[in-house]
Parts: C-alpha cells; structure tokens; sequence
C-alpha cells in the first residue's frame, strides 16, 4: 500500500471536540430534536448513537417516538410542533419511515432553518444557487476528509463523483464546486466509467456497489473518498459472517492513489459530526449568534 488513509474516525472526532468546544463558548445550548417512528432496528441504533453524540456535544437532545402505526398527520403534527419550538434548533427524521408513509412530504415539512440533514427543497435550492443554508452531512464529510487529504484549497482539483443521488451524488458535486474544483458527475448510464475515474484528482464513489472501482480506475496521486456502505458474506470469518466493504476495492486502489478512506473509519463517522456541527450552525443562524471560530 502506498496511499496515505485517511482516518476518517479521528477526523470525525477532532469535528466533534471542535462543535463541543463552540458549544461551550456559546450564551446557551443547541437542540437537536430526532424523530423515529416505528421500530426498525437499524434506525434504533442510528438514534441512540446521534443522541449519545449531542449529549457529549454539550447539547441538548429532544427524543421523540411514534409508534409503527402512526400516520402521515401524526408524524407532521410532530414537526409542526419542533418547528415551533424555541429550544429545537435542528430536526432530524429518520428514515426509513414505516411502509405507507410518505418520507417526501413529511421532510417538506421541517424548517428549512432546522433542516440539519440538509433534505428539504429549500435547503437543496440554497446549495445550488449558493446561498447560506445547512448542507447534507455526508457530502460535507467527504469535502472536509479530502481538504484533510490535499489542503483546504481545493481550487482547480478535478474531483468525479460517481452517483447522483439526491442525499449524496448531487450536493456532493455542489459542494466540490464551490470549493472551486471541476466536477464530473458519473452515474450508471456514463460511458467508460474507469477512463472517466482516471481524470479524477478527487474520486467520491458514492454508488452502492461492493469494491467496483478497481485500482487501474484511479489516477496516482489521487484522493479516493469512499463513500459507500455495503455489507458482503466473510465466509473467513465464520459460517453466516458479513463484514463491510466501500464501493473501492481497497486494497489495488491504495496501491496506486495518494490517499484513500477505509470503510468502515472513513467517511461513515463523518456523517454524525457534520450532524452535529450543523445544529451549532443552525443555533447561531437562528439565535442571532455569530458563528464561532474553528467550526
Ligand atoms: P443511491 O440512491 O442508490 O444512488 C446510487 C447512485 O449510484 C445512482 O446515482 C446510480 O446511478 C449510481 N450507480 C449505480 N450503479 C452504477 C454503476 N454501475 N456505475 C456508475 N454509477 C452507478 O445510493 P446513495 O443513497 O447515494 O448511497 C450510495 C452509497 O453510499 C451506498 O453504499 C450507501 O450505503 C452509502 N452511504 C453512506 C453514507 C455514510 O454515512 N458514509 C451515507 C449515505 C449513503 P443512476 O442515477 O444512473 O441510477
């Protein structure tokens, strides 16, 4: 291996103690409001961990539970409520919601000010037109994990992201703009993929397909910021084990690229910091408070 890793952890957590110390230093705290309806266990464990992350943050964390068969009303109900709530500065809906309710409309109804998963038509229609506005975490993370990697000036960078979803791909690419970078926005339908990703001085696979990008897709030197999640069998490690692989196959891509992000440890752990940091942001732009220094 002759990449440098990216750590993304011990980036996640230097984020952390950076919110936890502007938490401190403001005239009061931040509230993060989470809403989970139903019992999906995946989504239990999400929350536990986002409302053990504000609480060490110094803020305050409002919990809210709706039952599986709660309806489209009640859940909305609950938002117009934290939206008219002093002490709520973000609102974060997990999802998935349970089958039968719409996750669309129900986002459509959070403040755009307290929409600190950055999913609302207004929060997506700030980042295009490059007005204030809180922006989707994981894009964020990603940006924040290749400064780490090349410098805070990103200017001129090719970066590519492959996947143009509306959670990651596309504020991605959004986001890598207006770091002044040059953006190609690859997808399923791009022609000779690989000769695209070899363009890349910023790789951000973003696609959901175990280990895809090969160590002959990636320029030397680049920055490979690998996004994707997904769970694959390990029958090394026993009958019916599963362990966690990016969308790089990372052992030939960090023979050739200058950093890479490991998964899990890269940009997962950044999600939940850029979490954070945007319901500080959301406070101080909503409390009237300037925005301390080193966030
Ligand atoms: P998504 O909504 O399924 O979007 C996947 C994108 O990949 C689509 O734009 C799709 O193109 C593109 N794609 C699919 N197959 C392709 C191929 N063979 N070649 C090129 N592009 C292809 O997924 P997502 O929500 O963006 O998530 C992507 C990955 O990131 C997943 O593994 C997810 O688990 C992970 N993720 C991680 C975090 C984190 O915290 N680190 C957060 C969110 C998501 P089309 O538009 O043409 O179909």
């Amino acid at each position: 291996m002759s990449a440098v890793r990216i750590d993304g952890s011990g980036v996640a957590a230097d984020v952390r103690a950076s919110v936890a110390r502007a938490v401190a230093g403001l005239p009061g705290k931040p509230g993060l409001a989470v809403v989970l309806v139903g019992e999906d266990a995946a989504s239990e464990v999400y929350v536990r961990n986002k409302v053990k992350a504000t609480a060490e943050a110094g803020m305050t964390s409002h919990h809210h539970r709706l039952p599986a068969h709660a309806s489209q009303s009640d859940v909305e109900t609950l938002i117009a409520t934290l939206n008219a709530d002093p002490e709520v500065d973000g609102i974060l809906l997990q999802l998935p919601l349970p089958a039968g309710l719409n996750a669309d409309a129900a986002i459509e109804r959070i403040d755009p000010d307290k929409d600190v998963d950055g999913l609302t038509e207004v929060s997506a229609g700030r980042l295009s037109l490059g007005k204030p506005g809180l922006r989707p975490c994981t894009p964020v993370g990603s940006v924040i994990l290749a400064q780490r990697a090349l410098g805070a000036n990103l200017s001129g960078k090719h970066a590519v992201i492959i996947g143009r979803s509306i959670l990651v791909g596309k504020p991605a690419a959004l986001l890598f703009l207006a770091e002044n970078c040059t953006v190609t926005i690859a997808h399923s339908r791009s022609a000779d993929l690989p000769a695209i990703c070899r363009t890349a001085d910023i790789l951000v696979p973003a696609v959901g397909k175990p280990e895809m990008v090969r160590g002959d897709w990636v320029k030397p030197g680049a920055a490979l910021i690998d996004v994707g999640i997904n769970r694959v069998p390990a029958p090394d490690k026993g009958e019916g084990k599963t362990r966690l692989v990016g969308d790089a196959h990372f052992e030939s891509c960090a023979e050739v690229a200058g950093f890479i992000t490991p998964v899990p440890g890269g940009v997962g752990p950044m999600t939940i910091a850029c979490l954070l940091r945007n319901t500080v942001l959301a406070a101080c732009a909503r409390r009237g408070w300037p925005v301390p220094a080193g966030l």
